[in-house]
């Protein structure tokens, strides 16, 4: 539980106990950790021996875990290390705190259908005419906010290659995504994990030329929402991402994983044919 937002909430759940934590800041000063084993030592019947001895981070993801059960979210096995299932337990957890409900199950998400820049559908002949022939066209735009490669974070991004009809939309898009979330939030979601923009290569296990390279397909947050991955575990199919593929989708974009709930880490200006 490293992350400022997971902190915050990890106060919120102890002032809420009615521990006096001081300012919900998301920084954990000796207020929020003493409070944080009193309220494990509250709960020891349900943590394993030796917990006391357990690193702060662990012990913080330790108490998410038993205030998830509590919730009646099932966060997996009481051991304070981060996986898969404590992540989205945390996440749910989240949302009821938020929203003061659980999210649904399946929420009905239909990719808006709308095309105010005329994309054209993803064939070859069709993107060719429009976008001109694979490595042509491109121009470089200043990203709104900095992106950071996905693979090598502490390579900052602050300018992609991109076809030049794209290059616009792109830009309205990231904007809307800078103001919509703003730092914190774009930093929590991992909207500036960069996983490329033009690349001209075939599609995975094909010989077709990629929507990558005509320049108007990118990929973000990989390592999150891998290839065969479908909603149940692909992080940018969660309700937090709902505005994020609005702002795509409005301009006309298109998320495979909305469409096809497969590559959640792409959006690409070609319709599905
Ligand atoms: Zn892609």
């Amino acid at each position: 539980m490293e992350k400022k937002s997971i902190v915050r909430v990890v106060q919120g759940l102890l002032k809420d106990e009615g521990y006096r934590i001081g300012a919900i800041d998301g920084i954990p000063g000796p207020k929020t950790e003493s409070a944080l084993m009193k309220a494990l030592g509250k709960r020891e019947s349900s943590l394993p021996e030796g917990w006391e001895s357990w690193p702060r981070t662990r012990l913080g993801t330790a108490y998410l875990q038993l205030c998830c059960h509590e919730h009646d979210i099932d966060a997996g096995k009481i051991d304070g290390y981060w996986g898969q299932v404590t992540d989205y337990a945390y996440s749910v957890l989240k949302e009821v705190r938020e929203t003061g409900s659980r999210p649904p199950l399946w929420r009905d998400t239909d990719p808006l259908d709308v095309n105010p820049n005329a994309w054209p559908v993803q064939t070859t002949a069709a993107m060719t005419a429009f976008f001109g022939r694979p490595g042509s066209n491109l121009v470089t735009i200043d990203v709104p906010y900095t992106h950071c490669l996905a693979w090598d974070q502490r390579v900052k991004v602050n300018r992609i290659t991109c076809n030049r009809r794209v290059a616009d939309s792109l830009v309205r898009v990231l904007t809307r995504v800078k103001s919509h979330y703003g730092p914190d939030g774009i930093d929590d979601l991992g909207l500036d994990l960069y996983g490329g923009c033009f690349n001209n290569r075939t599609m995975r296990g094909g010989s077709r030329k990629s929507t990558h390279a005509w320049g108007i397909a990118l990929d973000y947050s990989p390592s999150s929402n891998k290839l065969r991955w479908g909603r149940d575990r692909a992080h940018f199919a969660r309700p937090e991402y709902d505005k994020w593929w609005e702002f795509w989708e409005k301009e006309g974009w298109v998320s495979l994983g909305r469409e096809k709930n497969f590559d959640w880490m792409h959006v690409q200006a070609a319709k599905l044919p």
